[in-house]
């Protein structure tokens, strides 16, 4: 067994109990799992902070000064102990509430101290809990200079005495039992190229580090080495796939296709969506399973780009489905897919939760004996009873809400794997698709059809709701429609219902009946109302759709210009810019209203600013992954890619290009890493499909 599989319990100064406590807390279960623990910060030890100017944050500090006097102070339960240092420049209270009879006993007054810890501000009192209190003389002797490491904790271990003195003492006892040698995973082209220093300093250096050059060469080192291992394991199983997963050859692109596109196409296609067109056509040729990303920004027109895909199939003798996250998106597919297939002899059918069961049972049957050619649905086509005679391409819209699951559901419907297009409105900044999805092909449609008008976006306080409803009334008059969207959070959902119902109640005061009509769509309907207020939308039959973010992906109503949005600052960047996209689908100009309170944190200032200031989806993703770090982006949550120790996809662009880089040139000119100098690579490599750490994208 490699040691470094070793069980902590079996360190020295560890045992079950501490063993077991890290493992809950921060999954620490190897020694590999230890030594990949790394610092957070460091604090440089040789540097003291004045008592006359402490700063107001929580980071730990270190001070010195001359302990003047220790007192017991009395409170509701025990006491606490409270020692005061002093400099030339001010004083600090160190207070205990633990342990403190054993700390006073070690105290002298008098003497100088040095204490490390975090500030506690109250008002303007400032003192330090518990702090790491080490004698002047002791400090000096001892040599404590240098970069100090802080790694994270919880709250938890620090109650059961797992302190940093802990953790500190643990890695020093696995480098010692270790000895310190660790093969080099990486060949040495590669190290001397890009200047890394080897693989034991830089563990040596990220622990402990005696200067700042050395923990920058180390964190380089290792930035590096984790961004190349995903980028290696994400290219080498595309390149596995491509060998290994066959499809169906869709060889020929026929009458059905041409036909529609001479006779039907109601437009004609930008050049994006061409070229997106021409890639998806070579990789259904090719005998190879298809698996590829669309993104395309809202409104960019990724539907017809499915219909005509799934039109290939057809001329290829297949079954396509096309597959909805909500009842009202797939309606609203399958209705402007009817309709651009009205005059074709291509028969379509949709299937959802609330299909009734003698249609189903009829639909059931046409799909089976193939005389159904596309079916669009929601999640009901993932039931055991849905039976493709030939399926052979599965579109999935709007990825981020379907898990992995039940994508491989769809997979295990078919003798050879269907080929998949997965589309997306969420624009993936590049490094984020590049680490998530960088065994996907991807396509990009980067252009809007012609004659839209940018949407013109406004952020507009709660007291401004007058001007913002007359501002309603003249769009309404000009013919157009309007959204007003209200919050949905679910650990708040009872206030936020009462808030859209009294929004509901007030619209409708502000605009009475005859002269406007009101539709209101949310969760709590039957999917049949909420269908019915749709289409009475769609028909222009009311004036204004009041919802929850129900519609906030897909719907298509061209003649709707405005979209307002209450409570903006309580809705996450891509989501306000998908809500956006709802309106500027037709060519008049367009306008959404982000509606706020007065008090807004930094972030929600940030995002709304952002909105006004950009229409663009791939922008608007760049700031949403600063804010929010990649954990939170939707649709990434499951993907163990991201659990970075060390590199940051945010900070580490252009690092995480370079490793890609060397991955793709290393794999092309050996890709079963047979040269001598891939061995080390080859077995790191190997260590790490053990440890699955990497995501399964659909097989
Ligand atoms: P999304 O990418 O958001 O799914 P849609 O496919 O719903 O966008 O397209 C938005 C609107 O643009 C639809 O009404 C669609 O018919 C229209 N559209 C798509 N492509 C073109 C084009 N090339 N020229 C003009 N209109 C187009
Ligand atoms: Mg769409």
């Amino acid at each position: 067994m490699n040691k470094l599989d070793t069980g902590i319990e079996y360190l020295k100064g560890i045992g079950p109990n501490r063993a077991q406590l890290l493992r809950e807390e921060l999954g620490i279960r190897t020694y590999h799992d230890l030594l990949h623990f790394f610092p957070n910060r460091y604090v440089d030890r040789s540097q003291f902070h004045s008592l006359g100017q402490l700063a107001r944050n929580s980071a730990e500090i270190q001070i010195k000064g001359r302990l003047i006097q220790i007192k017991n102070i009395p409170q509701k339960r025990g006491s606490r102990l409270v020692a005061i240092l002093e400099d030339q420049q001010g004083q600090i209270e160190l207070v205990w509430f633990r342990g403190q009879q054993w700390i006073q006993d070690q105290l002298r007054l008098e003497t100088d101290y040095v204490a490390f810890g975090r500030l506690n501000w109250y008002g303007n009192k400032v003192s330090m809990p518990h702090p790491e209190l080490t004698p002047m003389s002791h400090f000096e002797k001892n040599a404590f200079l240098g970069l100090h490491p802080i790694y994270p904790s919880t709250e938890k271990l620090l109650q059961r005495g797992v302190s940093q003195k802990v953790i500190k003492q643990a890695q020093h006892q696995l480098f010692q039992t270790l000895t310190g040698k660790f093969s080099e995973s990486l060949p040495k082209i590669l190290i001397q190229k890009q200047q890394l220093i080897d693989k034991n300093s830089a563990y040596r250096y990220i622990h402990f580090p005696e200067n700042h050059q050395q923990l920058s060469a180390a964190q380089y080192r290792l930035k590096f080495e984790e961004l190349f291992f995903i980028q290696m394991q994400l290219l080498q199983k595309k390149i596995m796939r491509k060998q290994q997963i066959k499809g169906y050859p869709f060889q020929k692109v026929g009458a059905v296709f041409n036909q529609f596109y001479k006779n039907a196409l109601p437009f004609s296609l930008t050049d994006a969506q061409k070229r997106v067109l021409k890639e998806i056509r070579k990789d259904l040729g090719t005998g190879i399973q298809m698996n590829r990303l669309l993104q395309g920004d809202v409104g960019s027109g990724k539907t017809i780009i499915a219909l005509m895909s799934m039109l290939i199939g057809v001329d290829n003798g297949f079954q396509a489905c096309l597959m909805a996250p909500t009842e009202i998106l797939a309606q609203q597919h399958f209705n402007s897919l009817q309709e651009f297939l009205k005059n074709t002899t291509v028969r379509i059918a949709l299937l959802t939760g609330s299909t009734k069961k003698s249609e189903r049972i009829l639909l059931h049957e046409a799909l089976e004996n193939g005389s159904l050619d596309l079916l669009v649905g929601t999640h009901a086509l993932l039931e055991d009873k849905v039976q493709f005679a030939n399926l052979g391409l599965a579109i999935i819209d709007e990825q981020h809400r379907f898990g992995v699951a039940q994508r491989a559901k769809l997979w295990r419907k078919n003798k050879l794997p269907p080929h998949i297009l997965v589309m997306t409105a969420t624009p993936i900044p590049r490094t984020l698709a590049m680490s998530l999805y960088g065994d996907l092909d991807i396509s990009v449609i980067d252009s809007l059809p012609p004659g839209r008008k940018p949407i013109k976006t406004v952020w507009r306080r709660d007291s401004n709701r007058l001007q913002v409803f007359q501002f309603i009334k003249e769009e309404i008059q000009k013919g157009r429609q309007v959204y007003v969207v209200y919050p949905l959070i679910e650990e708040s959902e009872k206030m936020d219902y009462k808030d859209l119902m009294d929004g509901y109640a007030s619209l409708q005061r502000s605009f009475p009946r005859p002269n406007y009509q009101i539709s209101i769509v949310h969760g709590r309907m039957k999917p049949d109302a909420k269908e019915y207020e749709m289409q009475r939308f769609l028909k222009n039959q009311t004036q204004i759709m009041i919802a929850t973010t129900v519609i906030e992906v897909g719907v298509n109503v061209p003649n709707a210009s405005v979209m307002v949005i209450e409570s903006a600052e309580r809705f996450g960047l891509s989501q306000l810019h998908q809500l956006r996209g709802r309106v500027g689908r037709g060519n008049t100009q367009s306008y959404c209203i982000l509606m706020s309170g007065d008090k807004l944190s930094e972030d929600s200032r940030t995002r709304l600013d952002t909105m006004v200031r950009t229409n663009d989806g791939f922008e608007i993703a760049e700031v949403d992954l600063k804010l929010r770090g990649p954990g939170d982006l939707m649709g990434t949550q499951q993907s163990g890619v991201l659990q970075l120790h060390i590199a940051n996809l945010v900070k580490d662009q252009d690092l995480l290009q370079q490793a890609r880089t060397w991955a793709q040139n290393i794999l092309s000119a050996d890709p079963n890493l047979q040269q001598n100098d891939h061995q080390g690579l080859k077995t790191a490599l190997q260590g790490l499909t053990q440890n699955k750490a990497i995501w399964n994208f659909i097989s």
